[in-house]
């Protein structure tokens, strides 16, 4: 696409640590333009510079100019909305953007759920998105909800689907150590983290105890048959910047040796629909020989941060097998998810090229 035909989109929850994910993620994006950014009224009639305190780069000029809008789709065009924002505010706002025609592309937890909403990580599971059609027929919506998973479920789901499609999980132990950058901006203070674990992350060990059933589920008519696997979470918060680590043990249907398992996910490419796309990395992902990785600070920008890293695969003596993941809670967690799912969209046809508000 020319830069003219670029697709405009809006950005909703702009201001935050997501909504600027997105914006440095989309500047000279190929087939998006950010067109519209929103945020809560305290922001809204700003310019964005002045809006929001910038924390990763060079905030691109362009988008530094705009004018902050309120989340009202009467005062926002665009036909693409990626939503960054709060789940306090995206319950009401979320379905207000689908029911006037809009594609949402959301990063909250209030809709994953929903038994008609693709929770979707495409490599893993992009037929789920054949369910926007009993969406929009059960809602009478013209646009749709798609949303992407906890951040920590995303990394997990990643590193585990090679293993479920081929040896069938039973049961999933994960302790997570969780950056910083998850909890938002400015999030937690500094004084409760610096040289400091903090063992509980509000209702996070729920999020991942449900959602990963439903991505490793399997599409059957209009709707997800769940993975029939059980997860025991435990959610630490760690001084990591960027970058969710996850220790797992697991038990399998069919147990594999630790070199099978190692072979399964080195060979792991993911669905066909997705390779080729802007924001697809070369390997979604990557096993690590060495004894001590991957480690945040040196593995979270590998695939500009969309590739998860996997290690330490080996024999585990109260389940089957054991190892560690990591990836990148800003950008495959969140908002770089978002946008390959709608690069899947669009791909498909389901967001035509010719988009506009
Ligand atoms: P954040 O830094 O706290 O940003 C929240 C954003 O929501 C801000 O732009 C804020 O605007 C806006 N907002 C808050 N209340 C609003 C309202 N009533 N109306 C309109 N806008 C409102 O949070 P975040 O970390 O970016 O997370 C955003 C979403 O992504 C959350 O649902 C979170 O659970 C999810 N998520 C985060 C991560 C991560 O790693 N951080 C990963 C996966 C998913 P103002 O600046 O105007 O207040």
């Amino acid at each position: 696409m020319s830069t003219a035909e670029r697709i405009p989109v809006a950005i909703l929850g702009a201001t935050g640590a997501v909504g600027q994910t997105f914006i440095r993620l989309l500047d000279g994006h190929p087939w998006f333009r950010v067109a519209e950014v929103a945020a809560s009224e305290r922001s809204a009639g700003k310019r964005y510079a002045e809006a929001t305190r910038w924390i990763e780069g060079n905030l691109p000029a362009d988008v530094a100019a705009l004018t902050v809008k309120p989340c009202d789709p009467a005062q926002l065009s665009s036909p693409v909305v990626f939503s960054a924002l709060d789940a306090g505010a995206a319950g009401e706002l979320e379905p207000a953007f689908a029911r006037a025609g809009r594609m949402v592309l959301s990063n909250a937890k209030n809709f994953r759920m929903e038994p008609d909403v693709p929770l979707v990580i495409p490599e893993v599971n992009a037929p789920h998105l054949g369910l926007i059609a009993a969406q929009r027929a059960t809602r009478g919506w013209t646009g749709a909800i798609v949303t992407n998973a906890n951040c920590a479920a995303t990394v997990t789901a990643m590193a585990m689907a090679p293993l479920h499609e081929r040896f069938g999980l039973k049961s999933v132990f994960v302790a997570t150590m969780q950056a910083i950058s998850g909890a938002g901006y400015p999030g937690v203070p500094s004084l409760d983290i610096l040289g400091n674990v903090i063992p509980y992350i509000g209702d996070e060990e729920p999020k991942i105890e449900r959602e990963m059933q439903k991505m490793l589920g399997r599409l059957v008519g209009t709707a997800i048959e769940p993975a029939p696997f059980v997860v025991s979470a435990h959610a630490n918060r760690v001084a990591v910047e960027n970058g969710h680590t996850v220790c797992l043990s697991m038990a399998f249907e069919k147990r594999p040796s630790a070199e099978e398992a190692i072979a399964a996910i080195r060979e792991w490419r993911g669905a066909s629909e997705v390779r080729g796309l802007p924001s697809a990395p070369d390997i979604p992902l990557r096993y690590r020989d060495e004894p001590d990785r991957p480690q945040p600070r040196r593995d979270v920008a590998d695939g500009r941060g969309m590739t998860v890293s996997v290690g330490r695969v080996r024999e585990d003596s109260i389940l089957h097998l054991r190892m560690v993941a990591m990836g990148h809670n800003t950008i495959r967690g969140a908002a770089g998810g978002s946008i390959l799912n709608a690069e899947v969209l669009v791909k498909a046809g389901v967001i035509p090229r010719g988009a506009r508000g």
